[in-house]
């Protein structure tokens, strides 16, 4: 079934603590805002109207960059005043259903969009809601009343009313008064609000706690990464491994510090979240990168997984090499690698091996190191 939605995301957040308006904030990787667009666009809305405070429609853009079907327009001081703006933004036909939706709710799915509109086919409003399951008192210092949960809703969003229907009833609706959801804008006008069953998932995120609670809510799956690095010995007097310098009768050979160790392990980073490889994010034909640290390599891999709202578990890097002894210096490199990492360091581990001889490793002709690590990143 076509229909719009409009996306409230003008609040100022007061009690959500510091920071920027909940719309804007981050939740796994992505901006609160984004959340909703995404879930509405995929459940096929025609038109998507946000509503937000002037001075964040250009944040929009950024906060919604790549999506398509959505516009920003300003809202008002109130909500009221931002449903009426968003409505009078829409284009559609004022038969078409129009979900009207908090910002701050962002995990709306499909399936509750296909919900409201079967049920709003024989209603003027449809509106998710969930039972009261603790007791509601009622009192200033002391209780008064003990008030009955029988017939008392908590009421979500979306909630689901056919454009005319809500532009109609916002028409009538006093200016002085300010309604909290709006289906209560339609019940005024005796429109039929039916409601449908609610989801904890629906929550709105208002306080600082709910924030993290949502992070946790997230699903979030596991990948497992793996890199692969050699690199030649050469003249020198010492080698980088796993970020520790090692005195050494000679060198590995490469455009940076050669540090196969940390190689390895940005690589298998950048494997688990499907981000290419480091001769993609740093080509070894870049003057910049000669000689280069390569713990900025790892630190731009980390990055990347925190830009993802993921989080690394655990890595696991094995040194091939008849010599150096790593044995002497592997704490160290745990140390270091749990650092650039942020890591405990029981998440860190560093092992070596030889190849009693035989291969190139085996000859002394290079070092092979080898990393593995998993990742928890929202789905
Ligand atoms: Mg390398």
């Amino acid at each position: 079934m076509t229909f719009s939605a409009v996306i409230v995301a003008a609040g100022s957040s007061t009690r959500a603590g510091p920071g920027a308006p909940k719309p804007w904030r981050s939740l796994g990787g992505r901006p609160i805002l984004r959340w909703s667009v995404e879930a509405l666009a995929s459940a096929g809305a025609a038109e998507i109207v946000v509503v937000t405070a002037s001075e964040r429609i250009a944040g929009a853009d950024e906060a919604l960059a790549g999506l398509s079907g959505w516009r920003a327009v300003a809202g008002g001081a109130t909500r009221a005043e931002s449903v009426r703006a968003g409505l009078a933004a829409l284009t559609c036909p004022a038969d078409q259903p129009v979900l009207v939706h908090d910002a701050a709710r962002p995990f709306v799915t499909v399936d509750h969009v296909e919900a409201l509109l079967a049920a709003l086919a024989g209603a003027d409003g449809a509106v998710p809601v969930l039972p009261v399951a603790d007791t509601l008192k009622r009192g200033v210092d002391t209780i008064t009343e003990t008030v009955s949960r029988e017939e008392l809703w908590r009421a979500q969003t979306p909630q689901a009313f056919r454009l005319g229907t809500l532009r109609e009833a916002y028409a009538a609706w006093p200016a002085d008064a300010e309604p909290t959801d709006d289906a209560a804008v339609v019940e005024r006008v005796g429109g039929r609000v039916v409601m449908t069953p609610g989801d904890p998932m629906l929550m709105k995120l208002t306080y600082p706690e709910d924030f993290a609670m949502a992070e946790r809510l997230q699903t979030r799956i596991v990948r497992i990464g793996q890199g692969l690095d050699a690199h030649r010995w050469g003249p020198g007097e010492a080698v980088w491994l796993c970020g520790v310098k090692i005195a050494h009768d000679a060198a590995l050979i490469g455009h940076s510090d050669a540090d196969a160790g940390l190689h390895a392990l940005t690589d298998a980073i950048l494997g688990a979240i499907g981000e290419g490889d480091i001769g993609e994010h740093f080509p070894p034909s870049d003057p910049q990168w000669k000689d280069a640290s390569s713990d900025r390599f790892l630190s731009h891999a980390v990055g990347l997984v925190a830009a993802k709202g993921g989080r690394i578990l655990n890595a696991d890097v094995t040194l091939v090499c008849e010599r150096p002894k790593i044995r002497p210096h592997r704490d160290a490199m745990r140390q270091r690698l749990a650092e650039l990492m942020n890591l405990p360091l029981d998440r860190v581990s560093v092992k070596a091996t030889t190849t009693e001889g035989m291969g190139f490793t085996g000859r002394e002709e290079g070092l092979l190191a080898q990393a593995v690590v998993s990742i928890e990143t929202p789905a």
